[in-house]
């Protein structure tokens, strides 16, 4: 999967940034609504960087949601995006 340099989410444009890890709070990604800017660590690939992706998506689209349940809708929504061949 090409990761886009930006996307489009709810109507803002969003640039997507690799960055070294001392440069994200914690975890391995970060989204950033002052800049809206996600953040994700260089040493991420494959899976788990389109996982990280979908995640930091996820909280661009609504800023309100917990941890973890960002967490859920993204690993829920990344196995069916893989199971039924979108991605
Ligand atoms: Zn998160």
């Amino acid at each position: 999967m090409t990761i886009p340099k930006q996307l489009k989410i709810g109507g803002i444009l969003v640039d997507v940034k690799f960055v070294d890890d001392e440069d994200i709070n914690k975890d391995c990604g970060e989204a950033n609504f002052k800049t809206n800017t996600i953040k994700i660590s260089n040493r991420l690939n494959g899976n788990n960087l389109e996982l990280t992706l979908l995640h930091e998506m996820i909280h661009h689209i609504d800023p309100a949601m917990s941890e973890s349940r960002v967490e859920l809708y993204s690993r829920a929504l990344y196995q069916a995006l893989k199971d039924n061949n979108f991605i």
